[in-house]
């Protein structure tokens, strides 16, 4: 399944990944490459359209590239199934489990592996230490604000110690104050945890506060390449 790890390579390399959809006149992702070191976090800043959630797609598995590759401390994951990269992924909304508790959703991915329950109970509660949300533990998610679900959001997608972790415009449904907070809170969790990330969002003040590198995004493309 995985090819020879080359030397001194690590974290991620995309290399001249390109998209195209059905029956599309122009492709969505254009000739892409660049690099994410392990333990940085990475935003890819640009306006609506121009390819950025195709692309964290692209790299996480949802969407097969037209061309090009993925790979990960040198290891060419191009074609790996989604849950055999190792890599977690949030969305806008969030996307969590109704009808499960706060502790319930951050438990869910540690059940599919097995974990046994005094461990994964362990690190449920660390979790909710690290978002700040101890005291929310066993209340419906139903019941949470927009922000409160996007820190369940993120303790979910990091409670696998996924290896990457990519953030699709994670503050976006949040208003102005809220953003600015929760953006303060992110950058501290990612570092603290040491979470090599791609933050995408249009929002330039977003970018530059929480990753430490921000790379634009136009019309597919990626500037400047590396
Ligand atoms: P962004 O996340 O930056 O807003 P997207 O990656 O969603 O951009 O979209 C990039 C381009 O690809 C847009 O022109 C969009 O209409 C098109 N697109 C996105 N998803 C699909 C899809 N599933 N099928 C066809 N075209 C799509
Ligand atoms: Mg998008």
């Amino acid at each position: 399944m995985s090819k020879p790890v080359a030397s001194g390579e690590t974290g991620l390399r995309v290399d001249s990944l390109t998209v195209i959809y059905p029956g599309a006149h122009e492709p969505a992702v254009d000739t892409v490459s660049f690099a994410v070191e392990r333990g940085e976090t990475v935003a890819l800043l640009g306006p609506s359209g121009c390819g950025k959630s195709t692309l964290l797609a692209a790299i996480v598995g949802i969407t097969t590239p037209t061309t090009g590759t993925v790979s990960f401390d040198g290891e060419d994951v191009t074609r790996l199934p989604i849950h055999r990269r190792g890599f977690g992924l949030v969305f806008q909304d969030g996307q969590l489990f109704p009808h499960r508790t706060v502790a319930g959703n951050l438990a869910f991915g540690l059940e599919m592996a097995r974990m046994p329950a005094v461990q994964r109970n362990k690190r449920v509660s660390e979790l909710l230490d690290l978002v700040g949300l101890t005291r929310y533990r066993d209340q419906a998610v139903a019941k949470l604000s927009g922000g409160e679900r996007q820190r369940v959001a993120l303790a979910r997608s990091l409670a696998p110690r996924p290896r990457l972790l990519l953030l699709d415009e994670p503050l976006s449904s949040l208003d102005a104050e809220l953003r600015a907070r929760l953006a303060d809170d992110m950058r501290d969790i990612l570092t603290t945890t040491g979470t090599t990330a791609i933050l995408v969002t249009h929002d330039p003040s977003e970018a530059e506060k929480i990753a430490s590198r921000v790379l634009h995004m136009t019309a597919g493309r990626v500037e400047p390449a590396r």
